[in-house]
């Protein structure tokens, strides 16, 4: 295998990887949160030591990497002592500047590259990105200006304006039915560059998880389903209990065509609508493991956040396989406060469960919509982790699905 031979101009100058970055090396994170105390673990486990840029003294991936460097994700000085402690270097979330990527890429890989990040920040850039590829999404229109505003199709109506950049978990974006209330939607978003989707009439959603590497080769997780509440995901159950073989080949070959075709290297996460009339429509990205991915740690025999250190260190990407059929909850913050008041959920109630797996990030302070931790259920099949998910979610005061 000739790592990094194939990396290409796309990349943004980033250096690649030309040989493999043994065990022993030190990776850097932009970013505390709990996907890089995840990747950190995993990391960890093969034998790396972790280097973490976050401003925050409690971050959750601080708290468990070999080296914390407090400063903000442009500051000069913590740039550099990144790039000196770190062999390689990842991100864990698509907004660190691009300026910050490129100036670590002068003297590091850093995978993903500046470029392909540049696209996931960027949701007009990202649609375009789909079309590119071939693979159908929502009809939209950009709204920079009063004038486009004026000009909008009737046809994209009602719909859903989303900021371009800097949207998440539902937030920056507001559902419209009529053009009046696309104009004050759009003025109570600051009127910054918007994109107006169509709203389209879902049946159900998955995500695909692709890694690819500086080789070329691409691998995937299985598609998993998921259910959002108020824009924030609640539910992952793999197998995709609706989801048709074929369909799950087509969403499978998108997302790796969508990650090839930008010269893309790490993991990248694809979400889909599956629509009532069975097509499928590429939503958006995320260019690094995502929270519906996170089953991939306990139900897979190579996680997300393996293949993260494997795409990042120029190691072989093998195929994962999924061992257990699983179901994985987010726990939110609201879980700590059942009546208003705060109370530790009752951990030792979900644990009695069988195939339970228990992940909390560490945070100290639980407040409503905050992502505290998740927790998976691996069984023999999919009816068992489905029923025993039932049950953990009853003793934690969840919502059925
Ligand atoms: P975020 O960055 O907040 O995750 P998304 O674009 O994924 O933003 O939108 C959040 C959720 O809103 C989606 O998971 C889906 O449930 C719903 N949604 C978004 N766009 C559409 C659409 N065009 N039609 C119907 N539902 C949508
Ligand atoms: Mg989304």
């Amino acid at each position: 295998m000739t790592l990094g031979s194939e990396v290409d101009g796309r990349m943004s100058g980033a250096l690649p990887i030309h040989e493999f970055i043994a065990p022993g090396a030190t990776l850097g994170v932009m970013g505390g949160g709990q996907l890089a105390r995840m990747f950190a673990h995993a990391a960890q486990q093969m034998g790396y030591a972790v280097a973490v840029l976050d401003p925050d003294p409690t971050s959750p991936a601080g708290l468990v990497a070999h080296h914390h460097i407090r400063s903000g994700y442009q500051d000069a000085a913590g740039l550099a002592e990144l790039t000196q402690c770190s062999a390689a270097i990842t991100t864990e979330f698509e907004n660190v500047p691009a300026s910050a990527l490129a100036t670590l890429a002068a003297s590091r890989p850093v995978a993903p590259g500046a470029a392909g990040v540049a696209v996931c920040q960027d949701r007009a850039a990202e649609k375009a990105h789909f079309v590119r590829c071939g693979v159908p999404c929502a009809p939209h229109a950009l709204i920079e200006s009063a004038a486009q505003l004026a000009r909008i199709d009737a046809s994209l109506l009602p719909g859903i304006l989303k900021t371009t950049r800097l949207g998440y978990d539902g937030k920056g974006q507001v559902r419209v039915s009529g053009r009046d209330e696309l104009a004050a939607a759009w003025a109570d978003l600051g009127s910054v560059s918007c994109v107006l989707e169509k709203m389209l009439p879902l049946a159900f959603e998955i995500s695909v998880i692709v890694a690819r590497g500086a080789d070329g080769a691409v691998v995937h997780l299985p598609a998993q389903q998921n259910l959002h509440r108020d824009g924030v995901l609640a539910v992952t159950r793999v197998p995709a209990p609706n989801l048709g073989a074929e369909l799950q080949a087509t969403a499978v070959a998108a997302a790796g065509r969508i990650a090839t075709t930008l010269g893309y290297v790490g993991v990248l996460c694809v979400e889909f609508f599956v629509l009532q009339d069975g097509s499928l429509v590429a939503n958006e990205m995320a260019p690094r493991p995502h929270n519906s991915g996170h089953y991939s740690i306990d139900a897979c025999d190579v996680s997300q956040f393996d293949l993260q250190v494997r795409a990042m260190t120029g190691a072989p990407l093998v195929a994962p396989r999924l061992h257990s059929p699983c179901v994985m909850l987010n726990l939110l913050g609201d879980l700590w406060f059942p009546a208003g008041r705060k109370v530790e959920p009752d951990w030792a109630e979900v644990l009695a469960l069988p195939g339970v797996h228990l992940h909390l990030y560490g945070k100290a302070e639980a407040r409503a919509g905050r992502k505290m931790g998740h927790l998976t259920v691996t069984a023999a099949d999919a009816m068992q982790a489905d029923a025993v998910a039932r049950q953990a979610a009853a003793r934690l005061g969840l919502e059925a699905w």
